[in-house]
């Protein structure tokens, strides 16, 4: 099943500094901030430009604390923020990169919204659900399941997770589209809106603080359940709020979510970082791809979007700016390849997609080709529908 085309494996374009040149996007007047962090058990540098800086901002914001781990985890979620926790899910791969990034938003007064189970992996829904604490420090206070989109590695573990939790979350998205390939079949219990507001609402401040974890049980992260839930007590008066945006081009069913009181982005498949988003016709579309970053860049730039979460690499961003870096660069980048591919069809107007594929991609290992030539695919489509009365020759292709 064609997700996302991985150009490198995880950890690999990490660019840990130990050195610090020059960026060539810093301002001349403000000297670039170095953030630490953990590789493998060994503090490393990060600048501006290197993939994991955005995930250092943050989560360390003051740039100096050199505690957290940038490896991969899939056996305790990850705490980016007081209300947001990542559970990557074991499914590594060549078009999962580090694997299917699950986040959990809320705390346990509020519940939980679960974002892309991932796939059906029995031991990672079960780490979802024991990661989503209510305040007695118990697991399954998960209120509403939302998928991204329907492929393999987002929607099939949505079922296995509702089926743990008492009372059962329902499955928040939008069905698939005829054209989904049959493994990304999905019907959700509740058709999401464009710009639905998904809300979580504390509870109340009943939480026993005092309470210790059940029997025999540990907290996710490693320290005692008591400890867990004071420390989510703090913000037991805070709601949690997620904007829906419907952004189709990667998957006729893809919506991205918004964190409005902290201005983040899920940008489920449609941003990601480290690897480049398959468009694979007829379910991807670019025309559509390159519209949602357009309604991605507005809502952002509404939201003062700082922080884009993807649902592979790490977190993108920064600062407004660099957030909305990383969608303009997305944008041109994918323009600057459509721009390509129309010079190599000019330049071999009796070719086929065959030809021109290693002409279009002789930057990109050619392992990677034969995904390529989805997206391919995808932008000659795109290039026919802006020719007049050449809306056709597309599917002759
Ligand atoms: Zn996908």
């Amino acid at each position: 099943m064609l997700q996302n085309v991985r150009m490198v494996r995880p950890n690999q374009r990490l660019h840990a500094q130990h050195a610090l040149p020059a960026h060539p996007d810093a301002s001349p007047t403000l000297p670039p901030v170095q953030r630490t962090g953990q590789l493998a058990g060994v503090a490393s540098h990060f600048l501006q430009h290197d993939m994991a800086y955005g995930e250092l901002a943050l989560v360390c914001p003051t740039g100096t604390e050199p505690h957290h781990t940038l490896d991969w985890q899939s056996t305790q979620p990850v705490r980016l923020l007081r209300n947001v926790m990542r559970l990557t899910a074991p499914n590594p791969g060549f078009m999962t990169g580090p694997g299917t990034n699950s986040y959990l938003v809320g705390d346990a007064h509020t519940g939980f919204i679960a974002i892309d189970p991932g796939p059906a992996d029995a031991d990672h829904i079960q780490r979802l659900w024991r990661a989503a604490l209510h305040p007695d420090g118990s697991g399954g206070n998960i209120q509403m399941i939302v998928c991204t989109h329907s492929h393999a590695d987002h929607s099939p573990g949505a079922k296995p997770l509702q089926a743990l939790c008492a009372p059962q979350p329902p499955i928040l998205g939008l069905p698939s589209a005829p054209t989904a390939r049959v493994a990304s079949a999905f019907t959700p219990d509740r058709v999401l809106q464009n710009n639905e507001l998904l809300t979580l609402i504390p509870r109340g401040l009943e939480a026993d603080f005092t309470a210790g974890p059940p029997q025999g049980e540990s907290t996710p992260f490693g320290g005692s359940a008591a400890h867990a839930v004071a420390s989510v007590g703090a913000n037991s008066t805070h709601t949690h709020t997620l904007q829906t945006i419907y952004t189709p081009g990667h998957a006729a069913n893809h919506v991205c979510l918004l964190l409005v009181e902290d201005g983040l982005l899920f940008s489920g498949d449609h941003i990601l970082n480290g690897s480049t988003t398959v468009i694979d016709p007829p379910d991807g579309h670019m025309g559509d791809y390159l519209q949602s970053l357009d309604t991605l860049l507005a809502a952002s730039a509404q939201h003062d979007v700082q922080f884009i979460l993807p649902a592979h690499g790490h977190v993108l961003g920064g600062s407004t700016a660099a957030a909305r870096g990383v969608i303009t660069h997305l944008k041109a980048h994918r323009l600057k390849r459509e721009a390509k591919i129309a010079a190599v069809m000019a330049a071999h107007p009796l070719g086929t997609l065959d030809d021109w594929l290693p002409l279009a991609y002789d930057d990109v290992d050619s392992r990677v080709w034969p995904v390529a030539k989805r997206s391919l695919l995808a932008h000659v489509e795109h290039i026919h529908s802006l020719t007049p009365n050449n809306n056709n020759k597309a599917a002759a292709l």
